[in-house]
């Protein structure tokens, strides 16, 4: 098991913690669609945080609208401001980021509570000179990062947006599917970019109990998963699903917490785990969701949700823990954003450098947060 961080200083140091939040907008080179709704522009949450003298950054998983979870931006900004920045300050003198932040705040609002640990921990690994990956221990110097695509307009759109990405070196390309946009867009990819290609597809919970003959169409296209097929949580129904289905099933939106990610492969609801750590309330949770896909065998990978630059580094540090076996949704921000507000991290094809700056991976660059800054708080 790793270690506690060896550092006081956001013991010392929380008794006055300096913390600004910021809200952004960052928009995308071209919109993202999933069974969830559409992205065009991507708000999100930065948290900065000062603790004796040591600066630390923390981004938030929260998409503009609820969809994928209940959080959006603006219910993880309220929470953040009225109850877990003021949370933080009542644990004066508490000894750690997980205990600054209160579970009950956590399970609640996960995302904004993860975000909040996020700039503690970068506060907390920047003051003793470690880098995210070597608190973890884990060795590798690179990842593997595979491209999530949003849903295009057409199939041949779909075809020039998985070439690009092959072209770029990517070998796993993951297409979002939902009810009359699946067999025909996978047979298409399928059919031009031929087996080699690593393929999955995530409905985003978009298909219902009655589906099961209809996705098994999917079976003889070899793909690497089905995440998320139906709405979260419903692990009994999934492992309904999974019993006629050879197509392995990823869940995602179901995996709220490292317990329920050992319970639903436990329980044969999935063959694999899409570990978020925005989505289960922060980095540690993360890393305990990783073990217990160790513990029990079950492949795992670092997912995205439409990150910045920031988390992006976080998400690739995490992937380096040898039992995320699997490609993660970790290809660099600049394949989406249209501006990003850190330093990007060094890619050959389809692997990222970790990254092993002090902190937690990322360098931001002030001048670009402020650029795309809509609203500033000092909480
Ligand atoms: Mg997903």
């Amino acid at each position: 098991m790793r270690d506690p961080i060896p550092c006081g200083v956001v013991r010392d140091s929380c008794r006055s913690p300096e913390v600004e939040l910021r809200r952004l907008a960052l928009p995308l080179r071209r919109p993202f669609r999933t069974a969830h709704g559409s992205v065009e522009v991507r708000e999100l949450i930065l948290v900065r945080v000062v603790v004796a003298g040591s600066e630390g950054w923390g981004e938030c998983a929260a998409l503009p609208e609820p969809g994928y979870s209940n959080e959006d931006v603006g219910s993880a900004w309220a929470a953040l401001r009225d109850e877990l920045v003021p949370a933080l300050r009542a644990a004066a003198g508490r000894p750690s980021p997980e205990a600054a932040v209160p579970s009950a705040a956590r399970n609640r609002h996960p995302m904004a509570a993860a975000s909040l640990e996020m700039a503690l921990l970068d506060a907390e690994l920047r003051a003793a000179g470690r880098s995210f990956a070597a608190y973890l221990g884990s060795t590798r110097e690179w990842v593997e990062a595979g491209v999530a695509l949003g849903r295009p307009g057409s199939v041949g759109e779909l075809l020039d947006q998985v070439a690009e990405a092959v072209d770029e070196g990517y070998r796993r390309i993951k297409l979002k599917v939902h009810p009359g946009w699946d067999v025909e867009p996978v047979r298409a990819v399928r059919e031009r970019f031929g087996d080699d290609l690593v393929l999955q597809v995530d409905a985003n919970g978009a298909y219902g109990h009655g589906d099961a003959a209809h996705l098994s169409r999917l079976d003889p296209f070899a793909l690497a998963m089905i995440e998320q097929p139906l709405p979260a949580p419903s692990l009994r129904e999934h492992a309904e699903l999974a019993r006629r289905l050879k197509t392995p099933i990823c869940l995602d939106e179901s995996i709220t917490s490292a317990a329920i990610a050992a319970e639903a492969v436990s329980s044969g609801a999935a063959a694999v785990i899409n570990v978020k750590p925005g989505h289960m309330g922060g980095l540690r949770e993360a890393c305990r969701a990783h073990d217990q896909c160790v513990r029990l065998g079950a492949p795992a990978w670092v997912g995205g949700m439409l990150e910045a630059g920031l988390a992006r580094a976080a998400n690739t540090a995490l992937a380096s823990l040898d039992g995320f076996t699997l490609p993660g949704d970790l290809a660099p921000p600049d394949r989406y954003l249209a501006i990003d507000i850190a330093a990007p991290l060094e890619r050959q094809g389809a692997l990222v450098r970790v990254p092993q700056a002090p902190g937690i991976g990322a360098t931001v660059v002030p001048s670009a947060v402020e650029a795309v800054t809509t609203e500033v708080v000092t909480a």
